[in-house]
Order: C-alpha cells, then structure tokens, then sequence
C-alpha cells in the first residue's frame, strides 16, 4: 500500500482541521460572487458543542463545493482544502486498490453508482463520435443480462442501445459463445462500436464478469471497444478476497470503475465514485461553463465536500488491515450460511469470493421473506430471493433462517 493506512481519530481530525482552514470561511474573507455559503446558521446551529469533536459534521456545516474534477486542471480556490482530500481518496483507489501506476488516472465523487456508470458510457460514446465520427447507431453497450439497471438507464439517456448478453442460469458467467451471439446481432444492425460494462459483482448475484473474455470475443473479430468496470458492489470487496483478479488497472482492457462508498463502506449516500485513466475525461468537457474554474467534466455540477470527507474517514479508520479482516468476517459469516443451506437442500447460487447469497424463489414463502427482509428478483413473479451478509446481518439470524426456511418445506 502507497497511500492507505490507518490513522487514530486524533490524526484524522488534525487533517480534516486543516483542509478546513483552507477552504472558505465566509465569516474571515471577502466573497462577493459565490452563490454560496455555510448552511443557514438560523437552522444549522454551528455552535453545538459536538461539532468540536465530529469533522465531518463540521466539514457538513462549513459547506465546500466539490464541482467539478480535481484530479486534473485547475479548481475553484475557494474550497481548496477538501477537494485536496477528495484528490487523495481517488489516488489512494487507483493505486492501492485497484493497482494503477500513480497519478495515472482521474476520477471523482459521484451521486452514486448510477452516475458513475452515466459518466464511463457518456465518455466512450463521445471517445467513439470523436475518434472515429461514429453515428449513435454504430455505438452499443454491451454487458450481462444480470447488469444493473443503470446501464439501460444510461443507454437510453445517451440515445443508444444496449445488447445484453444471456447468462448461464445455474452459474451466472457469460460465455464466449454467448458473447459472439450477442456481436453477431449487433454487428447486423450497423454496430462498429463497443461499450462494455463488465460486472465486478452483480447487485441480484454478486457474480462476476472476466473482462479479457469480452476483450478477447471483440479483439478476434478487430472490434474497436471500451471497457468500463462496474463495482458499484464488489468494488470494497473483491480486490480483497481475490487479490489475484484481473480486474483492475493493471489489466490494459481496463479503462474506468465505478464504486460505491455508500454500499460496503456504509458511508452517506452521495459517494458513488468515478476512476478512469488520464486522457477520457475530457471527452465530456463542457465548453460552455467557462464561469466554473477549472473542467466542467463531471455529470453532476455542484456537489458536498462532506461526502469526500467521509469516504476518508472511513478509510483511514479501518486501514487496508481492518477493512481486510471486515471482509474475512463478513465472508465467513457468507460460508456458514450456505454451508447450512446445503445441508438443508435449499438452492443458492453465490460466487465464492462475495457475500451474496440468492436462493431459488421456490423456497422462500412471501411471509418468510417478509419476515427476514430478503430482496426478490422482481416483485410480481419472483425467481430469486438474495441475502446480503452486511455488517449488521448476525449469523444467528441466517441460522433461524435456514430453520424456518427447513420447516416451511417439510
Ligand atoms: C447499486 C448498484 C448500482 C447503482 O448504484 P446507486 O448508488 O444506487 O446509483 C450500479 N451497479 C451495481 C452493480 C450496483 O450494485
């Protein structure tokens, strides 16, 4: 690890103080433009004594707006201080998590996963038209049927289309065959320009996508793609229970990631994250924001400083160590559960590296899935019910489970 370790609260105050003191205090200077300032003092009461102790609470009131990208390019000045934070939590991603070379690549703090996936595919749409003057037509994503349903989101949005590539039923992996099925419809309706969306764990089955078979299915046949990452899920996962993986920056086919800070990180909502190599961003460059110092290349505009802070703070709480024995605990509670389940000749799926479990529908009655809070496939004609072993999912809850789940069959 470069960049990642762990620092006692004390430590992190003292940093997060600083950047603080370098980011505008309305009440110290003179600003007569920004329409900004701190949170309304009549409503936010900036005096309570907590705040002393809570930095992210006093980075909430204090206000810093992150627009923009401050990996690259000039920033607004005015908030300084925590956009550097932000700089630092994108470098410590991409190098110590995802093994890019340093200052290598770009990223920023996203609404969520859904916006960093908008980003990765409004970027290659824009790299297709501009490298190569491609018509919407001629450019289609293409990804697993269990994709998340932010990338039709985003092909709808970006007026192309999405061709989704089946997965086995029992395994959930996309096959070389099925890929070339998928190319061959595409390619037949004037497609010359690939965006692919490789899951780094999908959010029903936790499955995971190779990116070289993809790579390979369109390099044989001399397709010109790109290649976008979804981790929204397993992003603060599978780079620790499969260290050896080729996801990530150090596989050449690998162009961008998408996280999400407020899925595994229990961090706020607000903190997808956006990683891609130097040199795609500016695809999305919006000339016409010249107020804006610095790049207008992000989808969303304005954004809290608060939410950098907070993916800091939980970083540097755990250390790459503590998160890594977070995981181990949250994946052994994940073995026992299906271990019990077996047993018990209940069907699952769950990729071996991840901690989500989905159970054939069949077994789980709407009453008991009611009870236990377990998600279904879809609502009206569930085939699949998935659990998700968080934090706060106990393994004496899994084992009543398993018994309710047993009885209801006998
Ligand atoms: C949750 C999720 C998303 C969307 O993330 P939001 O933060 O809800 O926008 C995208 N992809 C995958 C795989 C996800 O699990």
């Amino acid at each position: 690890m470069k960049y990642w370790k762990k620092l006692s609260h004390a430590e992190q105050d003292e940093r997060i103080s600083a950047a603080l003191t370098d980011t505008i205090d309305y009440k110290q200077k003179i600003s007569l433009g920004v329409p900004a300032s701190k949170l309304d003092p009549l409503v936010f009461y900036e005096q309570a004594s907590f705040l002393k102790e809570a930095p992210w609470l006093r980075t909430y009131v204090q206000n810093p707006n992150h627009i923009g990208c401050h990996t690259m390019g000039e920033s607004e000045e005015f908030f300084r201080g925590t956009q550097n934070i932000e700089r630092e939590v994108i470098e410590l991603l991409c190098v110590d998590l995802f093994k890019a070379p340093e200052q290598s690549c770009d990223g920023y703090i996203a609404a969520g996963g859904t916006e960093a996936n908008i980003q990765a595919i409004w970027i290659y749409r824009n790299y297709f038209i501009s490298k190569h003057g491609a018509k919407h037509t001629e450019i289609a994503i293409i990804s697993s049927s269990d994709t998340h349903y932010s990338i039709a989101k985003a092909a709808n949005l970006l007026h192309i289309n999405w061709y989704p590539v089946v997965v086995d039923e029992t395994t959930r992996n996309i096959s070389a065959e099925a890929i070339n099925e998928t190319l061959d419809t595409a390619i037949a309706n004037g497609v010359k320009y690939f965006i692919v969306i490789s899951n780094m764990a999908t959010t029903m089955f936790g499955s995971v996508d190779d990116p070289d078979l993809y790579a390979d299915c369109l390099a044989k046949r001399e397709l010109e793609f790109k290649l976008h990452v979804d981790g929204a899920f397993g992003g603060f996962i599978y780079p620790f229970s499969r260290p050896d993986s080729n996801v990530n920056f150090a596989n050449p086919h690998v162009s961008s990631i998408t996280l999400d800070a407020h899925k595994m990180l229990q961090a706020p909502y607000g903190t997808g994250i956006f990683l891609a190599r130097k040199g795609l961003m500016p695809f999305v460059y919006t000339n016409e924001a010249s107020y804006v110092h610095g790049m207008d290349i992000t989808l969303s505009g304005s954004r809290g400083g608060a939410n950098a802070i907070a993916i800091w703070m939980i970083l540097f709480t755990y250390g790459p160590y503590g998160w890594q024995e977070k995981i181990n605990r949250l994946l052994y509670r994940t073995e026992v559960f299906c271990k019990q389940l077996t047993a018990a000749g209940i069907g699952f799926y769950r990729h071996p590296n991840l901690n989500i479990v989905t159970i054939h529908a069949k077994h789980v009655s709407p009453i008991l899935a009611r009870k236990y809070g377990v998600v279904p496939d879809n609502h009206d004609n569930p085939q699949w019910c998935k659990v998700v072993v968080m934090d706060h999912v106990e393994l004496d809850q899994l084992e009543d489970f398993v018994h309710d789940l047993t009885k209801a069959m006998n």
